[in-house]
């Protein structure tokens, strides 16, 4: 299922499952380091997909703006 069709509802409760949203795969919490410190994103171990939580919920405030 594209990403696009897919609903906000759908998508959070996905990432409570710790699904991958691309193959339903399970994520796995990842420490990620960046300039502003270190990060927590979830990474699907079966495609390799990224998710961060924060910057998914960041994008749906703003497009419900
Ligand atoms: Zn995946």
């Amino acid at each position: 299922m594209p990403l696009s069709i897919m609903t906000k509802e759908k998508m959070i409760k996905k990432l409570y499952e710790r699904l991958c949203l691309k193959c339903n795969g399970p994520l796995i919490p990842e420490s990620v380091d960046t300039e502003e410190g270190s990060s927590r994103t979830l990474r699907c171990i079966m495609c390799g997909e990224v998710v961060d939580p924060v910057i998914l919920v960041n994008r749906w405030k703003r497009a419900a703006a």
